[in-house]
């Protein structure tokens, strides 16, 4: 069975539930240019991955007979296939084509139609494609013909009368000559024009004018394909206050995520929800300890502890990971044991598995941690903190001051990374970063610790440094980088509402 797939247009939010259930069940998946990198995540680990895009005037790209023949041969093998199509594979995606190649071959199919980035573009761009009153009809248009067909197969004096809405795919390229064509068939040059740039996407880009300057100022903005190109009045209504997308706090602002690849996906989607393009610069990699031993004996010994202290989602993570390799479950924690976490995350990851949570400190930090315990009395209790192998030594050190026995078993260790690190220093270097942003004192020290002191200060200059608390600002101003803003809580979301302060400035925006 091939399943021809609509990716939609870019964003994957708009990819559709049947294509995700489609990808699930692949053997192979097929997949072109303009579909979206991130879908592919949603294959089995084990399926064939085949990358048959083509860009434009790349003689090395798949033919179209050659994409057919794959398509036909994994389908005689008996495989499920998933051939990923941008936008809707039957708009100008050639679906039709592949669906009566696979007729021919004897090989079933069905359609998964997708998102158009015709009317999602627009959409994004603040431009309704009908709209009540200004434009009751709606023409899509391919823009780009095969050049060795000479004469153009559009009608375009037909289709500048023929509908109030005319949608081009294809056509940045060719914008002089049709808006030519659009004027001599009738269209007054005043008329509305968008050209709309990886629309549905953080790169999206919108240049407006009308058809007598429309090419003109997409040459002068260096506007390159893939773009979507409207014409008429629907045009006027992202001028009257549609245009949403690229007025989120964050649009168009690049922010770096320093947090370890398996933790920055609450920060990232966030950031990237408010328009922000995010850039994973991960400067830690957590990884299991070498010796779970000491966890293993403290679990063992569970009823001999009176607290439990939690300091991180990881700890969290691999404390249950354990209990459950133990064979054991929330059960083997006594009644009477007290538990405390950190701050809400690592609150909200013990109660997610149904463990309640008796301390949570108001200010997220070790110290702050303590007194709340110590109300409690510490003298002669025993207390297990689960965390990271290395890490501050506050914490049990205030404990034992107070009293308390303490047992400090790695749960997890984190080792710096510098993956990506050449990328992200040319990035800096050109100026395209708009903030920085760490997220515990381990991530500045291994991002000082991948270019050097000197070197991450020079990095730095032109961007925002935002921390997540004083903890971490006083790191960062250790190794004499510069600190342009500090959390007011010391949470993820409070990280963000500090980089959206910096960035945004405009309170009508945030
Ligand atoms: N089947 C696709 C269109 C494929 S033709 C669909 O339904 O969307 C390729 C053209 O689609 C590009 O040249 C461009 O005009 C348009 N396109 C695809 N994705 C786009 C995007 N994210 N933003 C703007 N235009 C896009």
């Amino acid at each position: 069975m091939i399943y021809l797939v609509g990716s939609g247009p870019g964003d994957p939010g708009l990819f559709t539930v049947k294509g995700v259930r489609c990808m699930e069940g692949a053997d192979a998946v097929v997949y072109d240019r303009l579909a979206p990198q991130s879908l592919l995540a949603y294959a089995k680990p084990e399926a064939e991955m085949i990358y048959v895009g083509k860009k434009p005037g790349d003689d090395q790209a798949m033919k179209q007979e050659e994409i057919n023949r794959v398509l036909v041969d994994l389908g005689r093998a008996g495989k499920t296939v998933v051939r990923l199509k941008g936008g809707d594979p039957y708009v100008f995606g050639r679906g039709g084509e592949e669906a009566l190649e696979l007729i021919e071959a004897g090989i079933p199919f069905e359609v998964v139609p997708g998102v158009t980035s015709g009317v999602a573009a627009p959409a994004y761009a603040g431009i309704p494609v009908t709209h009540r009153a200004v434009s009751t009809s709606v023409a899509f248009i391919t823009g780009h013909e095969d050049p060795t067909k000479g004469r153009s197969d559009v009608d375009w004096k037909g289709i500048a009368r023929g509908a109030d809405t005319l949608v081009l795919y294809m056509g940045v390229g060719r914008l002089r000559e049709i808006s030519a064509e659009l004027m001599d068939a009738g269209r007054g040059p005043e008329t509305p024009v968008a050209v709309v740039r990886w629309g549905t996407l953080p790169e999206q880009r919108t240049v407006t004018g009308t058809l007598a300057d429309i090419a003109q100022k997409v040459e002068e903005a260096k506007l390159k394909p893939p773009a979507i190109t409207v014409v008429g009045d629907v045009v006027n209504l992202r001028d009257a206050g549609l245009g949403w997308y690229e007025k989120r706090p964050l649009f168009g602002r690049r922010v770096v995520v320093t947090r370890a690849r398996a933790q920055a996906g609450e920060l990232s989607v966030e950031l990237e929800g408010l328009g922000a393009e995010v850039r994973e610069f991960p400067t830690i990699e957590v990884r299991r300890p070498e010796d779970f031993g000491a966890l293993d004996r403290a679990i063992h010994d569970l009823d001999a502890f009176d607290w439990l202290v939690f300091t991180s989602v990881n700890g969290v993570e691999a404390f249950l990971g354990r209990l459950r390799h133990q064979g054991l479950d929330l059960r083997a924690i006594p009644r009477e044991t007290k538990v405390a976490a950190i701050g809400p995350a690592t609150a909200g990851a013990l109660e997610g598995v149904g463990l309640r949570v008796d301390v949570v400190p108001e200010e997220f930090r070790a110290e702050a941690l303590i007194e709340e315990i110590r109300d409690g009395s510490l003298a002669g209790k025993r207390v297990l903190v689960p965390r990271a192998k290395v890490a501050r030594e506050v914490l049990p050190e205030r404990l034992r001051e107070a009293g308390a026995e303490v047992v400090v078993p790695p749960a997890y260790e984190t080792v710096p990374s510098a993956e990506g690190k050449e990328a992200m220093a040319r990035e800096l270097e050109a100026g395209d970063i708009d903030c920085v942003t760490f997220t515990a004192s381990s991530t500045v020290e291994n991002f000082v610790g991948a270019f050097g002191a000197e070197e991450a200060a020079r990095l730095l200059a032109e961007s925002r440094v935002v921390c997540i608390g004083p903890i971490t600002a006083d790191t960062a101003r250790g190794f004499g980088l510069r600190v342009d803003a500090e959390a007011k809580e010391y949470t993820i979301p409070g990280l963000i509402e500090a980089v959206v302060n910096l960035l945004a400035p405009d309170p009508a925006q945030r």
